[in-house]
């Protein structure tokens, strides 16, 4: 049966593929896919954890105290029942054999399609029994988890991705489509190197970072399509149409050559684009536009490049420092990582972000922060840095000394008063001195702060005071202007870039650094939106910073657009209460 499910497009272009379900769990599951010449060694980790389980369980049957109540001992021989279930173990090996996942990841998903049959049953007592298979499985996980460090993971990455007929997938010949229920951006970023030709997530806001980094892969996805991983399951055919939010599960012929067609119809567009790679960024009344490029990876240096970004505005350290359940980079680590950014862009600068953890983004891709009631409120960013400065000076000094390879600049995310500018910056100092105790090189770094919470933006002189240039992170500005949670999709529909609160913020900062001569960009996702080029150029803004690949369809508008006459609408659409009518104006 065909049925849509709607949810909030954040990557555009159309995706047809089969599903692949990644099924939550309490514990971390890794998902990849094995090579064929794996499959049998996959099967006996498979084993060996289960072997274990059963001996586990065995003796803690055999071992119950006397005045046990009787019902221990028989929930102890359900669960042994449950690891030799045929439906359960024969499912799981076909997960691995048929389709090359990794255990865990064919423990889940096995889990997923007998837990639904649980779910259907009408027998109280037999629907409850799913709760036991979920604790036996999650044993067998944490099993192989111990074993986990022995074995390499394989994960299928673009560059020695096994040619589909190495895989001999015979079925799976065919694209295939992310469906889950949340992935954190950590989880996303690996995902980066990988086979998925699209996304659907059950959270998640339009600039969660999630789909930050999930735009940044250039396929399609939606997010906060709510129910969609109970609704979806394994291996039906879906259509991600990232244009309009919306995921047709088993479309029909028609539908699906209908979106067969749009899919074409976009990759004309995209040729057509890419021919605009080395047409210089200039507007028709001759004003030169910096394009800069945000970042996650050194490695997305070569794609800033690739589309003749003259820099990278923001390169967002944080990514370095996430899914390593807490073990932090050390200065040689990130000073390599750096350097290879500042190597990649070959003389180009590179705006290295300080880190950015908390809210959305935490360390450890399992650990939501529930210990914090707000955390988007709580500490995050230059917050977190300021509380751990051993860890925060470690970053300044591999920063300071990426700087002697090339030009960096150094911008600080999430300032708010005029003392922890101060702590930044006397931290910063700190880090030149312990460099020149130690005797090692370093370079100099322009330094500049992103203007993302309101009172910055209202303090914008006292900014300038202290900062060589500013970026404007709109991403959050509309967050904490509107107190509007970013990645909740229950709040979504109020998260609103034409707001004329955030608009009047973003044009008082622009027009504050232009009257003193600062440089100031944007590079939250409003810079990288060609529905909102015009109107920030008629602000003003002459840098704009935003993913590789959304920085050819800015440039399109760029090239179309005359300022002079730009300035005059843009005041209207700011004065206006329902900026959003005069967009099309
Ligand atoms: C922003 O807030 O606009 C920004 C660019 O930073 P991030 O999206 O990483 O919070
Ligand atoms: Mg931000």
């Amino acid at each position: 049966m065909t049925f849509s499910i709607h949810g909030l497009a954040v990557a555009r272009g159309i995706a047809i593929g089969r599903a692949v379900l990644v099924a939550s769990s309490r514990v971390d599951v890794a998902h990849y896919f094995i090579k064929p010449e794996q499959v049998q060694s996959e099967l006996e980790r498979l084993a060996e954890a289960r072997n274990a389980v059963c001996v586990e369980l065995q003796s803690l049957h055999d071992n119950l105290p006397k005045d046990s109540p009787p019902e221990l001992s028989a929930i102890l021989e359900v669960h042994l029942m449950m690891l030799q279930d045929t439906m359960m173990v024969d499912g799981v090996k076909g997960w691995i054999k048929d389709r090359l996942y990794n255990a865990e990841w064919a423990l889940t998903s096995q889990l997923d399609v007998v837990a639904r049959q649980f779910d259907e049953m009408d027998d109280p007592y037999l629907r409850e029994r799913k709760g036991d298979l979920e604790q036996v499985v999650e044993r067998i996980l944490r099993h192989i988890k111990g074993m986990a460090t022995v074995l390499p993971q394989v994960n299928i990455k673009r560059n020695q991705q096994p040619r589909q007929q190495d895989l001999q997938l015979g079925d799976m010949d065919v694209p295939l489509v992310l469906v889950a229920h949340d992935l954190s951006p950590a989880d996303m970023l690996q995902f980066k190197q990988s086979v998925f030709t699209g996304f659907v997530t059950d959270v998640g806001g339009k600039t969660s970072h999630t789909a930050i980094v999930a735009r940044s892969l250039d396929i399609p996805a939606v997010v906060g399509a709510r129910t969609a991983s109970q609704l979806i399951r394994q291996d039906d055919w879906i259509i991600i149409d990232g244009d309009a939010g919306v995921v047709i599960v088993n479309p029909s012929p028609i539908i699906l050559a209908e979106y067969g067609f749009k899919q074409r119809q976009a990759q004309v567009e995209r040729e057509r684009l890419s021919r605009l790679r080395h047409t210089p960024s200039v507007t028709l009344d001759g004003q030169r536009i910096e394009l800069l490029a945000n970042i996650e990876m050194p490695e997305d240096a070569p794609a800033a490049l690739d589309v003749s970004a003259v820099g990278v505005g923001l390169f967002r350290s944080e990514f370095l420092f996430m899914g390593r359940e807490g073990a932090l980079p050390d200065e040689e680590e990130q000073y390599d990582a750096y350097k290879r950014a500042v190597d990649g862009m070959k003389g180009l600068p590179v705006t290295i972000r300080s880190v950015d953890i908390g809210a959305d983004k935490p360390l450890d891709r399992t650990a939501k922060d529930e210990t914090h009631l707000n955390p988007a409120l709580g500490l995050r960013a230059i917050r977190w840095s300021l509380a751990d400065p051993a860890m925060f000076l470690t970053q300044l000094r591999a920063i300071l000394r990426a700087a002697a390879h090339g030009q960096v600049h150094l911008l600080i995310p999430m300032l708010a008063h005029a003392r922890e500018i101060k702590q930044t910056l006397a931290l910063l100092d700190k880090a030149r001195q312990q460099l020149d105790a130690r005797g090692v090189v370093f370079g100099p770094v322009k330094v500049g702060a992103m203007i993302e919470v309101p009172a910055a933006a209202l303090s914008v002189k006292m900014f300038l005071r202290y900062f060589d240039f500013l970026s404007v992170g709109t991403n959050d500005l509309i967050q904490y202007t509107l107190a509007i949670d970013r990645a909740d999709e229950s709040v979504a529909h109020l998260y609103d870039p034409l707001h004329p609160a955030v608009l009047r913020l973003v044009a008082d900062v622009i027009a504050e650094c232009r009257a003193q001569g600062k440089s100031v960009s944007v590079c939250g996702e409003m810079a990288g939106d060609p529905t909102l080029t015009r109107l920030l150029l008629g602000l003003g803004l002459r840098s704009f910073s935003m993913h590789p690949t959304q920085i050819l369809a800015v440039k399109q508008e760029i090239l179309r657009a005359d300022t002079t006459k730009l300035q005059a609408w843009a005041e209207q659409v700011l004065a206006s209460e329902d900026p959003a009518l005069l967009m099309g104006a």
